[in-house]
């Protein structure tokens, strides 16, 4: 039977970051994912990138290749509420708070990036079931490479969380994401936008010469605003956004469901999980892919700090505690954003108002929201 070092199931975004950040490791790494290699190119989301994801993605030599629009200034506001406020680049010496990219053309940059290292991908090829003992995993795969397999460390990058809910914590927020592409004048470009209204966050990111939209809803409202034709819709997006954007025409919406999962822990007996199978988190401050690199990058360190046997007990501890204030950080951040923001009760109206403008006024705070936009956890004091 076939021996790896590591098997990566699922070679969307982030299996196939881990693989390019292994590369000159001497571990040897193959790939196995359900779908067509171009199947991942044609992922519909826009991603925000923070900065600390540019610089990784530079190091992983993806960057160069990526159609990316950089965003300058992020302004942040409530409907209905008083406070906005502004995060400029240039507050923080960085030529840029963010960029936006779509996120197939990613996927398609990444896999050129590990056609061009010669890294192995099993096409089409599912992994039905790991069975893990001590001395590596049995791994059996259907499709076109059926088979059996061997791997001393299984890293699962498949998009979501199968487990039992004693090893899950989930929160249902009742919402789901709307997204498509939206035409609109009268913004400074470079310019996104975060507007939290009573029935979920609604987020522009300048993309090209358009904007991204997730719009955020509960899921009878999606109901409702998908059957809408084109020039209803805008009319009521529109009304949600006021008056600093002026939308003009928009593409085919598309749905997500949106909750919280979050594995407790990132690792199992020679298995890590990584990305939305670690942690799937509510898009509102477009935390998911950029707290998936991080992960990705810590666990190539760890595994090269660790040299021998990758699937070793001691090197998954100390992954999973090199993580641990950055995933629940992350998490903490994200939850309270969403609820904080998605309710219409008035007292907590102006407060929160009042919290946009301290926000402003108070530049300590500013700074330390931005800094986690930037780079996650790392802006801890
Ligand atoms: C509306 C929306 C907006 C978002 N916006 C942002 C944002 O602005 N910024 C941000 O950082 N994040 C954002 N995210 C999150 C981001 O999209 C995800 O974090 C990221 O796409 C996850 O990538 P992944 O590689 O973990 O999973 P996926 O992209 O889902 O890839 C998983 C791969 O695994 C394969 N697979 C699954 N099961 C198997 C199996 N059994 N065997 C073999 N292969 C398998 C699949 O075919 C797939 O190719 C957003 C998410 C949503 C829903």
């Amino acid at each position: 039977m076939t021996t790896h070092d590591l098997l990566v199931v699922g070679a969307g975004p982030v299996g196939m970051a881990l693989a390019l950040a292994l590369k000159d490791s001497g571990l040897d790494v193959v790939l196995a994912d359900a779908r067509p290699a171009e199947a991942t190119a044609a992922d519909p989301r826009v991603l925000a990138l923070s900065h600390g994801t540019r610089l990784t993605l530079e190091r992983l030599g993806v960057w160069q290749a990526l159609p990316a629009t950089p965003i300058d200034t992020i302004h942040v506001s409530q409907q209905g509420g008083f406070g906005r406020t502004l995060i400029h680049a240039t507050d923080y010496g960085v030529p840029a708070l963010g960029h936006v990219a779509a996120a197939g053309a990613l996927a398609a940059a990444l896999r050129q990036a590990i056609d061009h290292a010669g890294i192995s991908v099993l096409d089409e090829t599912e992994v039905r079931s790991l069975t893990p003992a001590d001395d590596g995993v049995t791994i059996e795969l259907a499709g076109r490479h059926a088979g059996s397999r061997r791997a001393l460390l299984a890293v699962c990058a498949e998009g979501s969380i199968n487990a039992d809910p004693t090893e899950t914590m989930s929160r249902d927020y009742g919402q789901h994401a709307l997204i498509a592409m939206v035409h609109a004048t009268g913004a400074a470009r470079g310019t996104a936008f975060e507007r939290f209204t009573p029935a979920g966050p609604v987020a522009l990111l300048p993309c090209g010469e358009a904007y991204a939209l997730v719009h955020v809803a509960s899921p009878q409202q999606a109901d409702t605003l998908l059957a809408l034709d084109d020039s209803a819709y805008l009319a009521r997006l529109q009304a949600h956004l006021g008056t600093r954007i002026s939308l003009t025409a928009v593409s085919e919406r598309l749905r997500y469901p949106l909750g919280l999962r979050v594995r407790r822990s990132p690792v199992g007996a020679r298995t890590v999980w990584l990305g939305n199978a670690a942690q799937t988190l509510h898009p509102v401050a477009g935390q998911g892919f950029n707290l998936a690199l991080r992960d990705v990058w810590a666990l190539a360190d760890t595994l090269l700090r660790h040299p021998g046997d990758p699937g070793a007990p001691a090197t998954l501890t100390a992954y999973a505690r090199s993580r641990s204030a950055d995933r629940f950080g992350t998490v903490r951040f994200t939850d309270t954003l969403v609820r904080l923001f998605s309710n219409d009760l008035p007292p907590l109206r102006h407060l929160r108002g009042a919290g946009l403008f301290a926000l402003d006024m108070l530049p300590p705070l500013r700074h330390f929201v931005a800094k986690r936009m930037m780079f996650g956890a790392r802006a801890w004091p």
